[in-house]
């Protein structure tokens, strides 16, 4: 396993080489790259065949995810999916048609009662839901599912919109995770993004959150917004620390004002150049190194106590699309407009609108709007890919020993992976592959070496003409 610090700085010119478009693999394939068409009744079936093994082995447990996309204002980096409104009158419908959704999924799974042992709401703001709607929303999900009294119960909370008596509520839920954005704490940076967040009421969240017994925070903040300097930065990092967060996220900015309209709003004059970006990101890796955090995956830091980190020492660490969890090898079941759910070999995909999600479940259909299942060679690569994200390295030799395929057997791949290491980014350490301590900024361009679809012919990709994504560095 490579070592927990970067203690390395690339240069601006391997950033200039590598920098570009690539997923995120928060799935393998990336979304854009699933098929044009997948069959609810493939889901079906999978929910199904969830349902026989947990019968089978009432210890199957399951990861749950609820979507909520309301927000109050619209930040302007953001690129979610959200719907922004006050209309607080939205919320006992959008409740009421997640609780169609459960009994529609549950009943797919049919008698198993299935154990949930970690379960997080996300959004848009969750807490954009009043502390009575979030009740109701549990008790959907508990007439269904059995929620384990250990489970990891996490939300995604707002502290410009967040109550004090939420988390109370909250806590009296089972909640003992929350995550929070900060991005910024420059002012003029907060200008630049439309989003006004000071460092009390940040605190305040962080400091009753602790006094009611919820003892894992996590804080999301963000390199390359407009404004942003080395110093404001790094005044950004200092209050992260100073809060005593446990784990931290430092999250790329994905200018994308083709794709995500609002961005336009921000000067593009205003943001980082390249060489400033490197040291930004640098800085961060730094400075949370120094305070005593693990280095996790390409962008995530926890306290070297932290459940991730030992989830990471452990050889249990996954990513899925709520980032890295603690929870390998788990189906995820999500609910909730554009949700997005794993069981076995398939990834489905509610629709995207919260108005097309309604419609579909007003209609008794499933809101179920696109997926796949996965080939042997899609496990494969998923694995390689995921053990690259989470682990840094992974053991081609054993891969092709065990499933007679030598994954550097194209032209293409082997070249990708000679330059790699021409560069210094990966090492060979027998037939292991080894993400070198320079490598992991550059991961996902290495894990893009093992992408079968990136290049994939069009009729086989047919999302992938809007594909637009997100830097890789
Ligand atoms: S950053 Fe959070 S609060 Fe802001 S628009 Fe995006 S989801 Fe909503």
């Amino acid at each position: 396993m490579p070592p927990t610090i970067a203690s390395v700085t690339p240069s601006a010119a391997l950033v200039a080489k590598y920098g570009r478009p690539g997923p995120r693999y928060t799935s393998y394939p990336a979304v854009p790259y699933w098929p044009a068409e997948y069959p609810v009744a493939s889901w079906r079936e999978a929910l199904a065949d969830l349902g026989r093994e947990a019968l089978a082995d009432p210890s199957h447990g399951v990861s749950l995810y609820v979507h909520v996309p309301f927000c109050e204002k619209r930040c302007l980096f953001c690129a979610c999916n959200v719907v922004v409104t006050r209309k607080h009158e939205r919320g006992p419908s959008y409740v009421d048609t997640v609780r169609r959704e459960i009994d529609d999924v549950a009943d797919a799974i049919g008698d198993a009662r299935v154990r949930v042992s970690q379960m997080h709401w996300g959004g848009g703001t969750p807490t954009w839901l009043t502390s009575d709607e979030l009740r109701s929303l549990q008790a959907a999900v508990a007439s269904r599912f059995e929620l384990l009294p250990d489970r990891e119960q996490s939300i995604e909370v707002d502290p410009r919109v967040t109550t004090l008596a939420q988390l109370d509520a909250l806590r009296e839920l089972g909640v003992n995770r929350l995550s929070m954005g900060v991005q910024d704490t420059d002012p003029a940076v907060q200008r630049a993004i439309a989003r006004h967040q000071s460092v009390a009421q940040t605190a305040g969240i962080v400091t009753h959150a602790r006094t009611l017994g919820i003892d894992g925070i996590t804080v999301d903040i963000i390199y390359g917004l407009p404004e942003q300097t080395l110093d404001s930065f790094r005044r950004t990092i200092d209050t992260v620390i100073e809060l005593g967060v446990d784990r931290v996220a430092v999250y790329n900015f994905a200018y994308l004002p083709e794709r995500v309209k609002h961005q336009r709003a921000i000067d593009p004059a205003a943001l980082p150049d390249a060489d400033t970006r490197v040291e930004l990101m640098c800085t961060a890796s730094e400075r949370f190194a120094a305070a005593g955090y693990d280095m996790i995956g390409m962008d995530h830091f926890a306290r070297h106590d932290d459940e991730l980190a030992r989830a990471r020492r452990d050889g249990t660490m996954q990513r899925n699309f709520m980032g890295y969890t603690t929870r390998a090898g788990q189906d995820l079941l999500a609910f909730g407009a554009s949700a997005i759910s794993r069981v076995g070999r398939d990834f489905a995909q509610n629709a995207k609108t919260a108005t097309e999600y309604a419609e579909h479940v007003d209609a008794g259909r499933s809101p179920v709007v696109a997926g796949m299942r996965l080939s042997d060679d899609d496990v494969l690569r998923e694995s390689v890919i995921a053990a690259l994200m989470c682990y840094g390295e992974v053991d081609l030799g054993r891969i092709a020993r065990e499933h007679g395929v030598d994954l550097l057997a194209s032209g293409r791949a082997r070249l990708a992976i000679e330059a790699l290491q021409g560069d210094g980014l990966v090492r060979w350490r027998g037939e292991t592959l080894v993400v070198t301590d320079l490598g992991r900024y550059f991961v996902r361009n290495v894990a893009m070496t093992f992408d079968a679809y990136l290049d994939g012919p069009a009729p086989t990709v047919a999302r992938a003409p809007t594909v637009r994504f997100s830097a890789t560095v």
